[in-house]
C-alpha cells in the first residue's frame, strides 16, 4: 500500500465528477482535509479582511464556492466511515473529526463572517437579489443571531458560558440514563417464567447470564430486551419488574447521582435565560424560530385540535384492549405493564398474518420496478441504470433523466447490511445541485445532484434452480425504502441554482420528512403493490385478502398512539414555556395537568417519564417535539390531493407536487410551499382519514 503523497494526485481532491470510490484511500484522508481546511481558513480570512467587498457574488457566492470542496470531500469521508467502517477508514475519520468540527464551530462563531451577511442584508443590492439568494442571507443572519452573534459584548460572555454549559448537562443527561439503564438486571432462573416469549429473546438472555457465567436467563432494560419481555412474557411479575425499572430510571428512587431531576432543572432554567437574553420570551419561542411552524399558539392548537379528533379513536382503542384483556386474558384491571402484552395478543387475535409469509413477495427487481414506475409516473422523469465507482460490490448506481434525456441527478443505492455498515436507513447527499460561478463551467453550467441511499436489508441467500435466488424485504422494508428515496427525490429534483436553499439545504427541520413520509403512502395502494409483488417462488401477487390484513393492522391502537405522542410534545412545548423551573408548580405537576388534558391511559404515579425524555434533555428535540405529528400531517395532507384528484398517479397533481414543493427545496418557506400545493394551510383531516380515526 503506498501513500498518495502527491496532493495532485490526492482523489479526494479531484471534484471534477463522481466520487472515485475505486482508488479513494484512507492514507488521502489526511492530506487532502488538512489542504482543505488550511484553504478553507485562506479564504475566509481573505473575504473578511479590512476593506474586503461584501456584495452577494465576491462575499457570499465566494463563501459558499470556497467552502463546498470541504463539505464534499468530508462528506465522502463521512459516507465511507459509515458504510465501510473498518479500522482503516475508522481511523481516518476519527483522526481528523475533531479539526473539522473546530473549523465548522469557528465559522458559526466568526463575527466577520456575520457582518458580511449584515452589509448585504443592509445594502441596495439586496432588493435586488432572488428571493433564493436574499434566503440564504436571511437564514445566515438569523442563525448567528441565535448562536448570540449579535449580543452586546457585555453579555456574550454569559451566552457563551451557557451554551456550555447546556451542552455538558445535556451530555450528562445522557450518561446518566444510560448508566441507569444498564444497572440494571433481572436474572430468571426458573424456565416456567419465560413462558410466552419467542426463541430469540431466550436464547438472548441465555447467553447475556451465560457470559457473566451464571446460570439462567438475563434481562435488561435496552429494547432488544426489554420490550420482547413486555410484549410476549406471560409471566406479570416479570413484566411488573422490568417495567417499573424502566419508567423510574435517572429518578430519584435510584442512586442519587444518577438522578438526572437536578439536570433537567439547571437545564430548564439555561435555555430560559438564554432566551431571554436572545430578547425572546421562553425557549420554546427560540426552538420556533428557524422551523415551519409559525408561533407557538399555533402548534399548541394544531396539538390540541389533533387530541380532540383523534379522542373517540383513542377511548375506543382503551375500551377494547381493556375488554380483551377481561374477558381473554384474565388481566383486570389492566396495568400499565399488561398494555403492550395486552395489544400484541389482541393484534395477533385479530389480524395474524405472518411477515415471513409476506418477504416471499417482494423481490429486489420487482419493488424498484414498483417503486421506479411511481416516481416515473408522479413526476414524469426516467430512471435507468448507471455505472460509477463504488464502495462495495453490493451497490448499484441509478441516473435520472428527463424523458428527453437530459440528466438531471444520479444515485447510490446500498441495500444490505453488512458487518461494516451503520445500522438504519438514510439518504446523504455526495454532491448538491449549484450553477457554478467564477468561470467553472460543466456541459449547462450546472452541477447534478447526487445522493447515496442507504438500507441495511438482508441480502439474497441461497438458490433455485441453480440460479441465485433474488434478495426478498419485508414490506416495512419496502416502505423503509420509499421514504429514504422521497428524501433522495427532495434533494435529486431540486430546480434550485444556489446551495445554501437547493434540496434538502436550508428546509425546516419540521418540514424535511414531508418527501419521505409522502413516498410511504404508495406502499399502502394495492394498484402499486399488486404490481410489485410476484412470489419469490411462484411469481403470483400478494394475495388480496392478505394486503387487506396488513391494512388492517396498519392503523391498530393509531388512535391511543397519536394520543401519547401528543402528550409529549404538548409537555415539551409547555415545559420551555409555561412553566417556571424555579416555581411552586413541579415538573410532573405539569405533566399530569397535561395527561388530564389529553391522555387515556395514565401510567403510575410513580413513573418518572421525564427522567428518560432524552429528546428533548440530551437530543435536538426541545420544544420540537411535535414536528413528528407535523410532518406527517403535512405528507397526509399532500397525498390527500392525489385522493382528491381519484387516481393517486395523477400527473397533474405530481407536476404540482414538483413543481411546489419537491423542486424548491428550502428556497422558499416551507409553508409558502405548501400554500402554493394545497391552496390552503394544512388540514389534519387526511391523517386522521389514513389512520382509520374519522369518525363515522
Ligand atoms: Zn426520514
Amino acid at each position: 500500500m503506498t501513500a498518495t503523497t502527491n496532493l495532485c494526485d490526492n482523489p479526494l481532491l479531484d471534484f471534477s465528477g463522481l466520487p472515485r470510490f475505486d482508488v479513494i484511500a484512507p492514507t488521502d484522508v489526511q492530506p487532502a482535509i488538512s489542504k482543505l481546511l488550511e484553504d478553507c481558513r485562506a479564504l475566509i480570512a481573505r473575504l473578511t479582511a479590512d476593506g474586503a467587498a461584501t456584495t452577494w457574488n465576491d462575499f457570499a457566492a465566494a463563501l459558499a464556492d470556497g467552502l463546498e470542496p470541504l463539505s464534499r470531500a468530508w462528506g465522502i469521508v463521512g459516507h465511507l466511515h459509515a458504510v465501510k467502517d473498518v479500522p482503516e477508514w475508522r481511523d481516518a475519520y476519527n483522526r481528523m473529526l475533531p479539526d473539522v468540527s473546530r473549523f465548522y464551530a469557528e465559522v458559526g462563531q466568526n463575527l466577520k463572517l456575520f457582518a458580511g451577511y449584515q452589509a448585504i442584508a443592509a445594502s441596495s443590492e439586496y432588493a435586488k437579489l432572488s428571493p433564493a439568494r436574499q434566503r440564504i442571507v436571511d437564514n445566515e443572519i438569523r442563525d448567528f443571531r441565535l448562536a448570540g452573534a449579535a449580543l452586546p459584548d457585555d453579555l456574550k460572555p454569559r451566552f457563551q458560558a451557557i451554551s456550555e454549559e447546556l451542552s455538558q448537562l445535556s451530555a450528562r443527561f445522557s450518561e446518566n440514563l444510560l448508566d441507569a439503564t444498564n444497572a440494571f438486571s433481572e436474572l430468571v432462573t426458573d424456565e416456567a417464567e419465560l413462558a410466552g416469549l419467542p426463541e430469540d429473546a431466550r436464547q438472548a438472555a441465555r447467553e447475556a447470564a451465560e457470559k457473566e457465567g451464571k446460570s439462567g436467563w438475563k434481562f435488561t432494560l435496552h429494547m432488544p430486551s426489554y420490550m420482547p419481555v413486555m410484549q410476549y412474557a406471560d409471566s406479570r411479575r416479570l413484566r411488573a419488574a422490568m417495567y417499573r425499572a424502566y419508567a423510574t430510571r435517572a429518578a430519584e428512587f435510584g442512586p442519587g447521582e444518577l438522578d438526572n431531576a437536578p439536570l433537567i432543572r439547571q437545564i430548564l432554567l439555561l435555555r430560559r435565560e438564554e432566551a431571554q437574553l436572545l430578547g425572546y420570551a421562553n425557549f420554546a419561542e427560540v426552538s420556533l424560530v428557524p422551523k415551519m411552524a409559525e408561533s407557538l399558539p399555533q402548534v399548541l392548537e394544531f396539538l390540541r385540535d389533533l387530541s380532540v379528533k383523534a379522542r373517540a379513536s383513542a377511548e375506543q382503542d382503551v375500551a377494547d384492549l381493556r375488554d380483551f384483556a377481561r374477558s381473554e386474558l384474565q388481566l383486570e384491571p389492566m396495568e400499565a405493564w399488561d398494555v403492550a402484552y395486552v395489544s400484541e395478543k389482541l393484534l395477533q387475535e385479530r389480524y395474524a398474518f405472518s411477515e415471513q409469509e409476506v418477504k416471499q413477495y417482494f423481490t429486489e427487481d420487482n419493488v424498484l420496478a414498483g417503486l421506479f414506475k411511481v416516481v416515473e409516473t408522479l413526476f414524469g422523469v426516467r430512471l435507468k441504470a448507471d455505472s460509477a465507482p463504488v464502495w462495495h460490490d453490493d451497490v448499484r448506481f441509478f441516473r435520472i433523466e428527463t424523458p428527453a434525456g437530459e440528466l438531471l441527478g444520479q444515485f447510490y443505492l446500498d441495500l444490505y447490511a453488512r458487518d461494516t455498515k451503520r445500522g438504519g436507513a438514510w439518504m446523504d447527499e455526495a454532491i448538491a445541485r449549484r450553477r457554478l460561478h467564477h468561470g467553472l463551467t460543466a456541459g449547462d453550467g450546472i452541477q447534478k445532484p447526487v445522493a447515496y441511499l442507504n438500507c441495511n436489508f438482508s441480502r439474497p441467500v441461497g438458490t433455485k434452480d441453480g440460479q441465485a435466488r433474488p434478495a426478498t424485504f419485508t414490506h416495512d422494508e419496502v416502505i423503509t425504502l420509499f421514504h429514504e428515496t422521497g428524501h433522495g427525490l427532495h434533494h435529486l429534483l431540486t430546480r434550485v441554482d444556489e446551495l445554501g436553499v437547493a434540496g434538502i439545504h436550508g428546509v425546516e427541520w419540521d418540514a424535511v420528512e414531508l418527501p419521505s413520509q409522502f413516498m410511504e403512502n404508495y406502499c399502502w395502494e394495492w394498484s402499486v403493490v399488486q404490481g410489485m409483488s410476484g412470489h419469490v417462488d411462484t411469481g403470483q401477487p400478494l394475495p388480496r385478502t392478505l394486503f387487506d390484513k396488513m391494512l388492517a393492522a396498519r392503523n391498530f391502537l393509531s388512535g391511543m398512539q397519536t394520543l401519547r405522542q401528543i402528550e409529549f410534545s404538548l409537555f415539551d412545548l409547555l415545559l420551555h414555556s409555561d412553566f417556571d423551573p424555579a416555581g411552586e408548580r413541579s415538573l410532573l405537576d405539569l405533566l399530569s395537568e397535561v395527561r388530564r388534558e389529553v391522555a387515556v391511559l395514565v401510567p403510575p404515579e410513580w413513573h418518572r417519564f421525564p427522567n428518560s425524555f432524552a429528546h428533548i434533555f440530551a437530543g435536538g428535540y426541545a420544544a420540537g417535539y411535535y414536528s413528528y405529528k407535523w410532518a406527517e400531517v403535512l405528507s397526509a395532507d399532500c397525498y390527500g390531493a392525489f385522493e382528491e384528484a381519484g387516481n393517486p398517479f395523477d400527473r397533474n397533481t405530481g407536476q404540482h407536487f414538483l413543481n411546489t414543493i419537491l423542486s424548491v427545496g428550502g428556497s422558499r418557506p416551507a409553508i409558502e410551499n405548501f400554500r402554493a400545493f394545497r391552496g390552503r394551510d394544512p388540514q389534519v383531516d387526511a391523517l386522521l382519514r389514513h389512520s382509520g380515526m374519522t369518525a363515522g
